[in-house]
């Protein structure tokens, strides 16, 4: 497999062999991340694609899943990712599962039927970043969709009965936002609906925009009691047909897996308990953490 840079993928997509199908992020300016710094992007061509899901194919093992890389890789023209997904489905027809990332333009750039198209071919999950639910911290982080755009993406594709999957960044608004980014954001999760949610926490890594925000005063990071207290107000706020809420990711101070709506009343009852403690050995120490 001949992969370019840095790979990221979703925790949940731990087992899956990934297969770079982009390099890089289309948009690549969000002011917190630091995935695809230094890498321009670029489509793949088919070949080259191909040589890597030939060479998978060689194995004679069965995969049973396959995530598309990088940042965004459903930026790629339908012909494109149709011609990609047709030829796994011909060298791996044991594929159970595709899942990619996605961002919210990428998506409404896709009409129902054609998401559907994907999804009769193996699209099985989809990854969308929220980030945030308030429209002011999404300006502030520099997204490229709306409040609005992300709803109906999110909508497209559960319409399509795909899995979605929703990721948002406690802190992100800083001490000055916390609490409306934090309530915001569990209101426009619910009208989401995702299957899945997971949650991160900020970790400003050097050289991105965040980082310099922080340094002139711009931006204060909430302590880690404070990004527990938005946790608090996301899961509160949050009202799922059902899905599964994450906060396991290593980024995280209090790691929690939470099935919704089953679950929410115990995960807010834990929550505050750490909240009414406020010991420190409650939380994940800060050397551990991790993007
Ligand atoms: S957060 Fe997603 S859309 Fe934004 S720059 Fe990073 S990979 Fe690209």
């Amino acid at each position: 497999m001949k992969y370019e840079g840095m790979i990221f993928r979703p925790p949940s997509e731990a087992e899956s062999l990934i297969l770079q199908v982009t390099v890089g992020c289309s948009y690549n300016r969000c002011t917190f991340c630091s995935a695809y710094q230094g890498k321009s992007f670029r489509m793949k061509r088919f070949d080259e694609v191909k040589e890597d899901i030939d060479e998978v194919s060689s194995y004679g093992v069965k995969i049973p899943r396959i995530f598309l890389a990088d940042g965004d890789a459903l930026v790629l023209p339908q012909k494109d990712l149709v011609q990609i997904m047709s030829y796994l489905k011909e060298k791996l027809p044991w594929l159970g599962r595709v899942g990619i990332y996605a961002n919210a333009r990428d998506i409404l750039r896709k009409d129902l039927e054609e998401l559907r198209e994907l999804k009769d071919l193996g699209l099985g999950i989809v990854y969308l970043g929220l980030e945030s639910g308030n429209a002011e911290v999404l300006k502030r982080i520099k997204k490229n969709a709306t409040v609005e755009q992300l709803v109906r993406a999110a909508k497209r594709v559960k319409e399509a009965k795909i899995l979605l999957s929703v990721t948002v960044i406690l802190g992100l608004g800083g001490v000055e936002m916390s609490r409306a980014h934090a309530d915001d954001t569990g209101k426009v999760l619910s009208e989401m609906d995702p299957d899945f949610v997971g949650a991160l926490s900020l970790i400003v890594v050097p050289g991105t925009p965040v980082e310099k925000e922080i340094a002139t005063g711009q931006l204060v990071l909430p302590t880690p009691f404070g990004m527990i207290e938005e946790l608090e107000g996301m899961i509160d706020h949050l009202q799922c047909t059902h899905c599964f809420f994450a906060s396991n990711h290593a980024s995280n101070y209090l790691p929690l897996r939470v099935r919704m709506p089953e679950e929410k009343e115990e995960a807010l009852k834990r929550i505050r308990e750490v909240l009414k403690k406020r010991d420190p050995a409650l939380l994940r120490p800060e050397y551990f953490r991790a993007l």
